[in-house]
């Protein structure tokens, strides 16, 4: 009945999150609250961590996309299971470095990276630059000659896959803003360029195709397309470049209506398809790097709300008002993003209600979900939505000057607050 391994319902009737009482975690710390389950989290990088050892001989390094959900104690967690971590501004790098991360372990991505973020970047020594665009990588070869370094890239390829779509499509991606063409020829260009430059060193090649994916078949389309970029390049220079960096995307359940693949099915079947692909085209297997954000932290969190105003509206829908909404989570004003709720109080109930839940912003679409099946809702109960753990807090902001909500994590029974709650002051602490 749930969408994560990390929820339960007690002998109250109330939702578990983590072996804690949701509903005493929103008496004790508040709401809206940000929940995490610890445990979840480090189940979930194992689960990759082990894939490449089993399927892919441990030849390779599983980064953790920071852009997911980004503080202290998460990087802390990701780093202390043996994950890098993907940074994609001087913001997140300084938040993986605080946090323990070795430098060597990050990669830093972006469309466009500032001059001041590459040095930060460099000075720092991250592991490796992941390049978007030709301007980009004559900077960083500038910064690096200047100060006597050799940084290691890779290309940000658009493998010309788009698994956005069921039925994804091998053309069409031309129009993106990240990174270089295969069709026309850029993506060869560049990396006949950074061959000649003394303080590049060329490591490999990275696509991310996309968010959210149930597929294999696109994962697997996207390696034997690097395959055959890194055969070209070795039959055009003689080089052989040695790394593959597949991205992100794999998808988690947010309704019942997900089917998600178990995650180190992903790299069983990258791992398959391209030992056939490289054997074939004549290069050396690739080391291979993953960059799952969503599928770390997904479903290992939920938000708890407190009800406010219930307003029924004959014929037409009945809106469930929270204390929080589009600023701890913009998604549903973003994607129209579909979520499951339920009333953390009556978690066991039948869903015997169909509500529209309700932010508490000035914007008619602040919503968490129009029409969603809940069990009965009275003012005063909480509410919990589930799958926040991801583009949750890390889209969060203060718009109508709300206060972001705490993050508690759970672990075996036991919680404990990770981030703080903004207070009013915080509110007003840059405003001269
Ligand atoms: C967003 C992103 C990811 C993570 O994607 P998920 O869908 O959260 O797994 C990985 N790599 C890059 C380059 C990204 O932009």
């Amino acid at each position: 009945m749930f969408v994560s391994e990390a929820l339960n319902i007690n002998e109250k009737n109330h939702l578990t999150i983590g072996g804690c009482d949701a509903v005493e975690l929103a008496k004790q710390y508040g709401t809206p609250l940000y929940v995490v389950d610890e445990t979840a989290v480090r189940r979930h990088c194992r689960t990759y961590k082990d894939a490449i050892d089993k399927f892919y001989g441990g030849n390779g390094l599983v980064f953790y996309a920071s852009k997911a959900m980004c503080n202290l104690e998460t990087l802390r967690i990701v780093c202390s299971e043996g994950l890098g971590a993907d940074v994609v501004s001087g913001g997140e790098l300084y938040t993986a470095l605080k946090a323990g991360m070795p430098a060597e372990k990050l990669c830093m991505h972006g469309n466009n990276k500032t001059y001041e973020e590459l040095v930060y970047a460099i000075e720092s020594g991250v592991g490796r630059i992941v390049v978007d665009n030709k301007p980009e990588l004559d900077t960083i070869d500038a910064i690096c000659r200047e100060k006597g370094k050799k940084q290691k890239v890779l290309f940000r390829i658009k493998p010309g896959i788009d698994a956005h779509t069921h039925s994804f499509i091998m053309t069409g991606q031309i129009d993106s803003k990240f990174g270089f063409a295969l069709e026309t020829g850029e993506a060869h260009d560049i990396i006949r360029h950074a061959l000649t430059l003394s303080s590049i060193e060329v490591g490999g090649v990275h696509c991310h195709i996309g968010s959210q994916i149930h597929e294999l078949e696109p994962f697997r389309q996207a390696a034997v397309v690097l395959a055959g970029l890194i055969a070209d390049i070795k039959a055009e220079t003689g080089y052989e470049m040695k790394e593959m960096n597949l991205g992100g995307g794999y998808g988690v359940m947010y309704t019942e209506d997900d089917d998600p693949i178990e995650f180190d099915k992903y790299i069983e079947a990258v791992g398959e398809a391209l030992r056939a692909a490289c054997d074939e085209k004549g290069i050396a297997l690739p080391f291979v790097m993953m960059e799952p954000g969503r599928s770390i932290v997904g479903t290992a969190g939920i938000t708890l709300y407190t009800v406010g105003g219930i307003k029924d509206i004959p014929g037409v829908r009945r809106y469930v008002s929270i204390d929080g909404g589009m600023c701890d989570n913009p998604r549903y004003i973003l994607y129209e993003s579909v979520y499951k709720a339920l009333v953390a109080n009556k978690a066991g109930d039948a869903a015997v209600d169909k509500v529209t839940i309700a932010g508490k912003c000035c914007e008619s679409g602040d919503l968490i979900g129009k029409d969603m099946p809940i069990q009965s809702v009275e003012v005063g109960d909480t509410v919990a939505v589930l799958t926040t753990g991801a583009y949750n807090y890390s889209m969060s902001s203060n718009y109508n000057r709300i206060p972001r909500p705490a993050m508690v994590m759970t672990k075996d029974g036991e919680s404990r607050i990770v981030v703080k709650r903004e207070t009013y002051e915080d509110l007003i602490r840059n405003d001269i």
